[in-house]
């Protein structure tokens, strides 16, 4: 994730990354749910191509160690 990355959709180079932002919940939606702990909602990691604009969000190492025992979430 650290890394420098290629865009998936235009092969861009030009993609930037902002973590820490909250998967809502409160009177947002709450995009992650179950995911986060009691007191504060899961956050994304999400990455915009400044050549074409795709945004990607990626839940945090958190949110994923918990997805897999999660009652609110099956696997597809
Ligand atoms: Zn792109």
């Amino acid at each position: 994730m650290d890394k420098q990355s290629t865009c998936p959709e235009c092969e861009g180079s030009r993609v930037y990354s902002h973590g820490g932002i909250s998967a809502g919940g409160g009177y947002a939606p709450n995009y992650l749910p179950g995911l986060g702990t009691f007191w504060s909602a899961a956050k994304f990691t999400v990455r915009v191509c400044a050549d074409c604009g795709l945004t990607r969000f990626y839940a945090s190492p958190e949110a994923r160690a918990k997805v897999r025992e999660s009652k609110d979430w099956r696997r597809s």
